[in-house]
């Protein structure tokens, strides 16, 4: 199986070729709203959970083939800090391509100096943060007991001391867990100190790992862009074309793509330049395979494996 997936429509990088450096699903956390999925092995063990030369060989043979890339960027099934050989794959992609790199990353492991120097090279760093309250961090990430805010707090700012890139910190606010006031205030402290680039605000808008959250109102995440200060944004759907692309085995792009995360058909369509007609072709097929199957998450038709 290929460990690398799209280009995926990204509301934040554009066209983003996506690497899996861990296999499904491999995480330090399990957040309720995941959209891969619950996790199955929740660790803090670093190892080449996949080895970096797969990995490579598998994006070289794809750059070859794509046109318009606007990231390479370490997301997919997990958490990609947890594989050791991070640092060397960033430092041999930036070898191959002069296409930036970003890491997605829910940030919990930058306290060891060994993960911030994995990452030192990368363009964009894209870490999470969603609570202070040991409690609400408990409910929404529901973390490996050995992590706690303070690490991630501190991590963070070390990060920030010492890359010189970009760092693009997400807040996934969800109802009733960290959207009270309390929280947003002490989640606003905490972002003031580690002083990201620009703070990005999300929600729940893809079907997730637990079926019964829901977004945060559109009011909460107004007031948590306010209390965040000016690099505060809500992420807005993604909205770019694609004419393009040459697929050649569309049912096998499909699934690929959508293994990853949910997608509804404007979603695919856009990553893989195929008009919606003709997709809806092939999803029909593929439904009647079994080999995918539909959910409807607030009145959106999204696909998944
Ligand atoms: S959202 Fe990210 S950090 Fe949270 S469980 Fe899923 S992969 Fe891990």
């Amino acid at each position: 199986m290929s460990h690398i997936f799209g280009p995926v429509p990204s509301r934040r990088l554009g066209y983003s070729l996506g690497i899996d450096a861990v296999p499904f699903k491999v995480c330090t956390l399990n957040c309720v709203y995941c959209q891969v999925g619950r996790t199955s092995v929740k660790t803090l063990e670093r190892k080449q959970w996949i080895a970096p030369q797969a990995i490579l060989d598998d994006l070289r043979n794809i750059l070859a083939k794509e046109e318009k890339i606007d990231f390479i960027t370490f997301s997919g099934s997990g958490e990609p800090t947890l594989n050791s050989a991070l640092g060397e794959m960033i430092g041999r992609i930036k070898d191959m391509t002069s296409t930036p790199v970003a890491v997605l990353t829910n940030g919990t492991l930058f306290h060891l100096p060994e993960v911030r120097r994995d990452v030192i090279e990368a363009n964009v760093i894209v870490p999470s943060f969603d609570a202070v309250s040991p409690d609400v961090f408990a409910r929404l990430n529901r973390p490996h007991p050995e992590l706690t805010v303070e690490h991630m707090v501190e991590g963070l700012k070390l990060l920030r001391k010492e890359f010189r890139g970009q760092i693009w910190l997400e807040v996934m606010i969800v109802k009733n867990i960290n959207d009270s006031m309390d929280e947003l205030k002490k989640i606003a402290a905490a972002l003031h100190d580690i002083s990201p680039d620009k703070i990005q605000i999300n929600s729940v808008f893809r079907p997730a790992a637990e079926r019964n959250i829901e977004p945060a109102l559109m009011e909460t995440l107004e007031l948590a862009k306010v209390l965040f200060g000016e690099t505060a944004e809500i992420i807005e759907e993604f909205r770019s074309d694609r004419h393009n692309a040459v697929v050649d085995d569309i049912k096998g792009a499909i699934i690929q793509l959508i293994k990853r995360r949910p997608c509804a058909v404007g979603d695919i369509s856009k990553s893989l330049g195929i008009h919606e007609a003709i997709l809806t072709t092939h999803l029909e097929i593929l439904l009647q395979e079994q080999r995918i199957k539909e959910v409807i998450h607030r009145g959106i038709k999204f696909y998944q494996t």
